[in-house]
């Protein structure tokens, strides 16, 4: 018993480092049904049709309809959100080592996920009342009690949180890039991604916030869910990076933390900024 669930756990690990096998069957040759043309591979080389096309069974229909949503294939927005799931290390890893068609492009599957958990925002989910009470109670301070510049730079920070709102996939990404460099700082040396560059620090952002941006939509819902972030971090970068269950803890407890302070030092800038502006017009 002990040695199966062994194996199990070993097969598991097999396949969330490495789900894809690729067949070389150079030596059949196939002759292609649409264009006529004879060539060995998976596809023809001229009008790129599968070399495996078949008659229509009972089979090709509900392959059809799969297809419809993308989720007959790894590559697609469906499965390339599934892989952030349960290997987003290894996908990223993947994407680094120049697996580049392992999934969907980045940018564009952040795009797709922020569309539509923007719509999930205005539509699905309705906003949560505590969060609603705050935000009306906050509107209610008197403006007497502020300076006018004061007020002014309230409404400045409102307008920034509203586009916040309006672009939730670039505000996720604003904000994950904050990572970036303690990231980098603390992680170069680890010897399943040796001295990944900055650019490269982008990538994984990128790839770390289709899951966070459907993370924000389950916290919208209840509360507790923000708590997934970090462990979602956690598990990404334990699978990325290959340190031990502490080396990754304590590497990541300080990158939340210089990413914090650097947030807030970025926030102290603007805002003895704006006053120094202010002062001189
Ligand atoms: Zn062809």
């Amino acid at each position: 018993m002990k040695a199966r669930i062994k194996s199990l756990k070993r097969s598991i690990k097999e396949r969330e480092q490495s789900p894809f096998t690729y067949e070389f069957k150079d030596e059949e040759v196939h002759r292609c049904l649409n264009c006529d043309h004879e060539f060995t591979g998976n596809y023809c080389p001229y009008c790129s049709q599968s070399a495996d096309t078949k008659r229509i069974t009972w089979r090709s229909v509900p392959k059809g309809f799969l297809e419809l949503w993308g989720f007959n294939n790894a590559r697609s927005v469906p499965g390339t959100l599934w892989q952030l799931t349960y290997r987003p290390g290894y996908l990223i890893l993947d994407y680094l080592r120049g697996h580049r068609v392992a999934c969907y492009p980045p940018i564009k599957l952040l795009v797709v996920v922020a569309l539509i958990t923007g719509l999930m925002h205005l539509y699905v989910i309705p906003e949560n009342e505590d969060n609603v009470k705050i935000e009306v109670e906050a509107d209610k301070i008197a403006p007497g009690e502020e300076s006018p510049w004061e007020q002014d730079f309230a409404d400045k920070v409102d307008a920034v949180d509203d586009w916040c709102d309006r672009n939730e996939g670039w505000a996720m990404l604003a904000i994950c890039s904050l990572l970036i460099l303690p990231t980098w700082l603390l992680y170069r040396h680890s010897r399943r991604i040796p001295k990944h560059t900055v650019p490269e620090g982008f990538y994984i952002q990128v790839l770390m916030c289709p899951l966070l941006l459907i993370i924000s939509i389950l916290s919208d819902i209840d509360d507790i869910f923000v708590l997934l972030i970090p462990i979602y971090y956690y598990y990404s970068y334990r699978q990325l990076f290959g340190y031990g269950i502490w080396g990754t803890f304590w590497r990541l407890f300080l990158c939340f933390i210089i990413a914090t302070i650097g947030f807030l030092l970025l926030i102290a800038a603007i805002y003895v900024a704006y006053r120094i502006y202010l002062q001189f017009t």
